[in-house]
C-alpha cells in the first residue's frame, strides 16, 4: 500500500542499493534503533560493520533496559560499560531485578550520565533506601528533571527515604505533589515492572503497616467514597500484605469471602467474581485467569479438573496398583 502522502505525481522512492556480498542490508541498520538489548548485543557480534554501527552510535544507548534473564548477570562493571556507550547522554535506565547492581555502581553510572530523567530499578535487591536517596539527590543537583522513578522491592526503604525523594522530585516538578492518581491491583503486579503508568513514583507508605511498598486503591466505588477511614485513606487502601485483593476485579476481599471463595491456585477472589468462574469438577474450586492454563480438560465438554485433584487421583491409582 502507498503511504497516505503519496500522490500520482510523486515519483516512486529509489530502491535501496543492494548490499555488497557479505555486508548487512541497509534496513538492518535502521532497525537497530528498535531492538531490545539482547538483540542489540547479538548484532554487535554478527560482523564488523554491524558491530561498529552498534558500538559507535550513542543514540542507540540513550534508553537502556535490562530485563531477565540478563538482569541476573548484570554486575556494576558490566552496567558501567553498557551505559558508557551513551557517552553521557543516557536518558532512561530500566534495571528490572538486577540484584547484583549496588548503590555505588548505580551512583557511578548517574555521575557519568547527568541527563537521566527516568530511573526504574524494581526488585534490584542490591540497592538500599540510603543509596537511592543519594542517587536521586545527585540527579537533582545535576539536572533536576527526574520525572519517573520505579522503586518497589528495594530493601530498607523507609518513609524517611521516600519523603526526601518526594521532596526532591516535587521541587522542580510541582505536578508530582498533586499526583493523586489511584493505583489499582491487577495481575501484572506479579511481573517485574507492573506499574508502567504515568505516576512519577510507584511506591507509597502503606497506611496500615507503614512500610514503603506498592499501595493499592480499591476498585470498588463504595469503598473509595466511604466516609469512615481509620487511616489517611479509606479503610481498604493498603499493600498486598495488609489487604487481600481479588485477582479478577482488584477489589478488597472480606474475611468471609476469603474462607468461602477458595481457588485452585494460591490467589484470592471476591465471592462475586468467584461465582462467575468455571470450577473443578471434583473440588469445586476455580482458577484465576492467570492460572487458567493449569486446568486439565475432562472428557465431558466444559468440565475440567484442577491440578491438585489430578495429582491426588494419580497418586491414589498408583497406591491401588501397588496392592
Ligand atoms: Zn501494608
Ligand atoms: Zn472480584
Ligand atoms: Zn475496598
Ligand atoms: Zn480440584
Ligand atoms: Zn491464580
Amino acid at each position: 500500500m502507498l503511504p497516505t502522502t503519496a500522490t500520482a505525481s510523486t515519483p516512486p522512492p529509489a530502491p535501496a542499493p543492494a548490499p555488497a556480498p557479505g555486508e548487512p542490508h541497509a534496513a538492518l541498520f535502521l532497525a537497530l534503533g528498535y531492538m531490545r538489548l539482547p538483540d542489540l548485543l547479538a548484532c554487535w557480534r554478527v560482523c564488523r560493520l554491524l558491530g561498529e554501527a552498534v558500538a559507535g552510535d550513542p543514540l542507540l544507548w540513550r534508553r537502556v533496559t535490562v530485563e531477565p534473564p540478563l538482569s541476573k548477570r548484570l554486575t556494576d562493571d558490566a552496567l558501567l560499560k553498557l551505559t558508557a556507550r551513551a557517552e553521557g547522554t543516557l536518558r532512561s535506565l530500566h534495571l528490572l531485578g538486577c540484584s547484583l547492581v549496588s548503590d555505588a555502581g548505580l551512583l557511578r553510572v548517574v555521575e557519568r550520565n547527568p541527563s537521566v530523567t527516568e530511573l526504574y530499578v524494581p526488585k534490584c535487591t542490591g540497592l538500599t533506601g540510603d543509596g537511592v536517596v543519594k542517587i536521586v539527590q545527585l540527579l537533582d543537583e545535576q539536572n533536576g528533571n527526574t520525572n519517573r522513578l520505579r522503586l518497589h522491592g528495594i530493601s530498607r526503604m523507609t518513609k524517611h527515604h521516600l519523603d526526601i525523594i518526594n521532596s526532591l522530585m516535587c521541587k522542580r516538578n510541582p505536578q508530582v505533589k498533586e499526583d493523586g492518581r489511584p493505583l489499582f491491583y491487577n495481575h501484572r503486579v506479579h511481573e517485574m515492572l507492573n506499574t508502567n503508568d504515568e505516576r512519577p513514583i510507584d511506591v507509597d507508605v502503606c497506611p496500615m503497616c507503614k512500610n514503603v511498598r506498592l499501595v493499592f486503591d480499591c476498585t470498588r466505588d463504595d469503598c473509595r467514597k466511604a466516609e469512615y477511614s481509620w487511616c489517611q485513606g479509606w479503610w481498604c487502601r493498603g499493600c498486598l500484605f495488609c489487604v487481600a485483593r481479588c485477582e479478577n476485579c482488584g477489589g478488597c476481599i472480606s474475611s468471609e469471602d476469603l474462607s468461602d471463595a477458595c481457588l485452585a491456585c494460591s490467589d484470592f477472589m471476591c465471592l462475586a467474581c468467584w461465582l462467575t468462574f468455571p470450577k473443578c469438577s471434583t473440588c469445586n474450586r476455580p482458577y484465576c485467569e492467570r492460572h487458567g492454563h493449569l486446568m486439565v480438560p475432562l472428557s465431558l465438554p466444559g468440565q475440567f479438573s484442577c491440578h491438585h485433584c489430578m495429582e491426588l487421583n494419580s497418586s491414589l491409582e498408583r497406591q491401588e496398583e501397588g496392592y
